[in-house]
């Protein structure tokens, strides 16, 4: 399988469509050859897929090698979905606990009548007020509308102060659940996107988030160009990236 390695006679539609499996050490990886310039190593949920995409040169030998090198990492990143399953099996009661801006804490389920609400008490205990027969979905929907509005609350401020550094203006932004990505950036229509689930994390990941979806808006990829406004304006952005990867409902990849 290591045909392509130097070779330079295959055409570019043959190679990019190139779609196949290798296993490393037990491990299926799906080798996926584009027009790239580097190799993007991935693990996806929710079971932990591995899947390569190579420069059109380089040969599955060097895949091979590559996914070795990381396989501490991408065992990891498996056993963090396989958690994530878990987690997401929850039934909102009472003991639980739930993250907010990196901090965990208790949940206290209380009946109570009306559309549902969240209370912060001694910033140890999230309170959970929620109609007798909400059942586990209902008690959910409650907790979710309140990170929705902690988001729509902390991210304004903190777009308006990067738009400022950076000189750019995202037209629109909004939150939505994403299984694979904290963040998205549509350059073109000026949209951001934030997942909800970094009401879980602390704010200086959100803010990573943020100058990194703007910084989009003057580069569209991770280029060097991309890393170097990064380092730039955020040069602590990778500790808060790492950070990200390590929680469970990351989209988790790794590029060299
Ligand atoms: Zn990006």
């Amino acid at each position: 399988m290591s045909a392509f390695s130097g070779s330079s006679i295959w055409s570019r539609t043959k190679m990019s469509a190139e779609t196949h499996a290798i296993v490393v050490s037990g491990i299926a990886v799906q080798i996926i050859r584009k027009d790239i310039k580097n190799l993007h190593l991935g693990v996806y949920p929710p079971n932990g897929r591995v899947r390569v995409a190579a420069p059109l040169a380089v040969s599955d030998d060097a895949v091979r090698l590559a996914v070795i090198e990381r396989l501490g990492w991408i065992k990891k990143r498996q056993a963090a979905f396989a958690a994530q399953e878990r987690q997401s099996a929850r039934e909102m009661v009472s003991g639980e606990s739930h993250y907010y801006l990196g901090r965990r804490y208790r949940l206290h389920v209380i009946e109570s009548h009306g559309a549902g609400w969240v209370a912060v008490r001694n910033l140890n205990t999230l309170e959970l007020h929620v109609r007798a027969d909400a059942d586990a979905a209902a008690r959910q929907r409650v907790l979710e509308r309140w990170y929705r509005g902690r988001l729509r609350e902390l991210a304004p401020p903190l777009l308006e102060k990067w738009e400022t550094i950076l000189g750019v203006h995202a037209t629109s932004w909004g939150i939505k659940k994403m299984k694979t990505k904290w963040g998205a950036c549509n350059p073109d229509a000026g949209r951001i996107w934030l997942n909800l689930e970094l009401a879980k994390k602390p704010v200086q990941c959100l803010e990573y988030l943020i100058v990194h979806e703007l910084a989009h808006l003057i580069e569209r990829h991770h280029s060097d160009r991309f890393v170097a406004l990064m380092d730039r304006h955020l040069p602590q952005w990778r500790h808060h990236r790492a950070e990200l990867n390590e929680a469970p409902l990351g989209h988790a990849d790794w590029t060299y």
